[in-house]
């Protein structure tokens, strides 16, 4: 199984900016055997983005996607469109989304179904909030969250499709899980879905949540964790990648 490092731009770099970090992460890194790497700019970069990685191999994802084809959806953009702007892949469900923006297990779940229906492989996002955590809710929020995203795929459908667990207290706050907790819920989502899809493949589970050069060793040292979804650090085209070679290092 490919280790993934996606890196989740977020609000930031609009075309001209996004370009040129595209073209300083294709200068750096090489076509890494057994690593994909993935950036998710802003819809609005997303063609300069693309752009700017001509040559590399580094993979395209959006940050969001609707399940509807076409229509009457002011600001919304289909998973179709997606693919024809070149992405690969798709980022749902993240918390950012969930708590800035109401979005819904059965929204996830909707969007799941359109990436997947239109070749898009969707990194779907799971993770406790810290009242969650402290309350001994994380298990029960994340079978919740894992049970419903999946719901009416079929087994086929799991082989196209990557989860994060990101703690919601852990994203942008220079506080990382630490990699004991990282490794129990990457377990848990696998075992999950494997009761859910007992045909499935093992699925890979991605950490996310204040990654940086500085930690992802520890990460990339445990082959229970697929790989990571960094925000904040994939911003720089040096700290991005380190993250990537030290999950090239330890795959
Ligand atoms: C994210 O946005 O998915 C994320 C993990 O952010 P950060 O790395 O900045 O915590």
């Amino acid at each position: 199984m490919n280790r993934i490092v996606a890196g989740n731009w977020k609000m930031h770099l609009g075309p001209q900016a996004g370009y040129d970090l595209a073209v300083a992460l294709a200068n750096r890194i090489p076509d890494l055997q057994g690593i994909e790497v993935v950036v998710a700019p802003p819809f609005i970069s997303l063609a300069a983005v693309r752009q700017g990685l001509q040559g590399s191999h580094i993979k395209l994802a959006a940050q969001n996607v609707f399940w509807e084809k076409q229509g009457a959806f002011t600001g919304e953009v289909s998973a179709a469109m997606l693919r024809e702007a070149g992405c690969q892949y798709v980022i749902i469900g993240h918390s950012e989304r969930r708590q800035l923006f109401g979005e819904t297990d059965v929204g996830v779940n909707r969007k799941v179904c359109a990436a997947l229906n239109n070749g898009l492989v969707p990194i779907v996002c799971v993770g406790e909030t810290l009242a969650e955590r402290d309350g001994g809710e994380t298990a029960a929020v994340l079978e919740r969250q894992v049970t419903r995203a999946l719901l009416a795929l079929t087994t086929d459908d799991i082989k196209r499709l990557v989860f994060a667990y990101e703690p919601v207290w852990a994203i942008g706050t220079g506080r990382a899980a630490n990699v004991q907790m990282a490794v129990e819920v990457a377990v848990a989502i696998r075992d999950l879905v494997k009761g859910l899809f007992p045909d499935s493949d093992s699925i890979p589970v991605l950490y996310g949540g204040s990654v940086n050069p500085e930690n992802a060793a520890q990460f990339a040292s445990r082959p229970e964790i697929s790989g990571a979804l960094v925000g904040g650090a994939s911003l720089q085209a040096d700290a991005f990648t380190e993250i990537v070679r030290a999950f090239y290092k330890e795959r």
